[in-house]
């Protein structure tokens, strides 16, 4: 019995801590393709204008006023 609550414990920790990483949109200029880059991430490579995005591409920053054809499906799934 402890050991079931104790587990429930760890997933708890775990759903916080994922809320705790925060995602920024950013529309690849080349795909118009939103991905979601951690801001860590974002923070890291502001000044290249290029990005890792979750899914793994990169992604070339597109001006704030370009609208997106959509969310990546691999960054939001
Ligand atoms: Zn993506």
């Amino acid at each position: 019995m402890a050991g079931r609550h104790s587990k429930r414990s760890d997933v708890d920790v775990g759903i916080a801590r994922q809320r705790g990483v925060r995602r920024l949109g950013v529309i690849d200029a080349r795909t118009r393709v939103e991905h979601l880059v951690s801001e860590q991430s974002a923070a890291a490579h502001r000044h290249t204008g290029c990005y890792v995005a979750q899914c793994g591409a990169m992604v070339l920053a597109a001006s704030l006023t370009e609208p997106g054809r959509g969310p990546c499906a691999e960054c939001v799934g």
